[in-house]
């Protein structure tokens, strides 16, 4: 037995880099949640979830109140045991947000323990499948950018040898959007993917329109079209379309990919190991997508998802947003136009805690 002695919990606010939008929102700050865990053995893991501006607070609340308390004397080892007792004492409020975002912080925290006692990175515990995997960049493709800066941020990703950048759709008229996608493609050529994401903002015939309207520019994926919830939408709209549907980043149970793959909704597995509940349901959601033929592309977190995407078959490509610089040491490695998985056991994100302490505010 590796019993666990203390589990804690704290909240960072952690600045957004550069000016994030999209079609329905702004990236406000990152609401970070971190656990940590102290086992008899003297071993220590630290997991962390996040939200992009509301309702950090109330997963503290849901850790420190409910679930950290039902941690202190378990057997660390045990983590499936955990996620499912922890998951089972939350009845009232799951499958949900705030939950899962809890149970998150948790699991992480716990992999990083099991990943330290091995002396293995997550990568390889966790699969070890492969450890550089491809990279599309998010960052130079928000919709407050201008078509200027959308065209020179895609040249420089070419430029630098990535595979991929990802532009929002989703301004009032479907012209606007054509000019912007237009302009990147006849700038990069065939070469370069181009995913787009809508954020859930369309209705369903809006997001015909739109796709139909794409098609011709050649496009990797079309991400959200339509509210999260409408599985239905997102089964007709892929039949309607050649273009692939991907979905996931807001999604909170692995039971809803099941859904989605069932029904031909989704082309692209998008999940989050945050909004999932953690690694443990992560590693589940991949695998059922591997049984679809199904890649995973996980939405933000590259920090983490680095070593995930590594660690599954179908792990296709990471999305590149940088928002933990600001707390951590080294950054994300990129090698030769590609993420390169931490070698180092745990998870493999060397935290800053003067940086954390700086920006604590729970
Ligand atoms: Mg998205």
């Amino acid at each position: 037995m590796t019993k666990i002695v203390e589990a804690t919990a704290f909240l960072v606010d952690v600045e957004v880099e550069t000016e994030r939008t999209d079609a329905v929102q702004a990236f406000i700050k990152q609401e970070t949640v971190f656990v940590e865990l102290t086992t008899d053995d003297a071993n220590t893991g630290i997991g962390y979830s996040y939200t992009i501006g509301t309702g950090g607070k109330a997963v503290l609340a849901m850790l420190r109140e409910h679930l950290l308390p039902r941690l202190r004397g378990e057997d660390a080892r045990s983590v499936e045991h955990l996620w499912h007792a922890l998951f089972a004492s939350t009845r009232a409020t799951s499958v949900g947000a705030i939950t899962s975002l809890a149970l998150a912080a948790v699991d992480t925290a716990l992999w990083d323990l099991r990943c330290r006692r091995a002396g293995e990175p997550l990568w390889r515990l966790a699969g070890g499948f492969s450890r550089r995997v491809p990279l599309y960049d998010t960052e130079g493709g928000w919709l407050n950018l201008s078509t200027e800066d959308l065209v020179s941020g895609a040249l420089a990703s070419q430029a630098a040898g990535w595979s991929g950048v990802k532009l929002k759709v989703g301004k009032p008229r479907i012209e606007q959007d054509v000019e912007r996608l237009r302009a990147v493609r006849d700038a990069v050529g065939p070469g370069l993917d181009i995913m787009v994401d809508a954020n859930q903002s369309m209705t369903h015939a809006e997001a015909r329109r739109r796709a139909a309207a794409f098609e011709p520019i050649g496009l990797a994926w079309f991400e959200e079209p339509l509210p999260a919830d409408d599985i239905e939408g997102h089964a007709a709209l892929s039949r309607s379309t050649s273009i692939p549907i991907a979905v996931g980043e807001s999604l909170y149970s692995a039971a809803h990919f099941r859904e989605y793959l069932a029904r031909g909704a989704a082309s692209i597995v998008q999940v989050d190991v945050a909004r999932i509940g953690g690694i443990t349901p992560w590693l589940k959601v991949a695998h059922l997508a591997e049984t679809f033929n199904v890649h995973v592309c996980p939405h933000f977190l590259m920090e983490l998802h680095v070593s995930l995407v590594a660690a599954v078959p179908n792990g296709r490509y990471v999305e590149h947003i940088p928002q933990l610089r600001a707390i951590t040491h080294g950054g994300l490695r990129i090698e030769d136009a590609h993420a390169v998985a931490p070698d180092v056991p745990g998870l493999g994100i060397s935290w800053n805690p003067d940086a954390m302490d700086d920006r604590r505010v729970a």
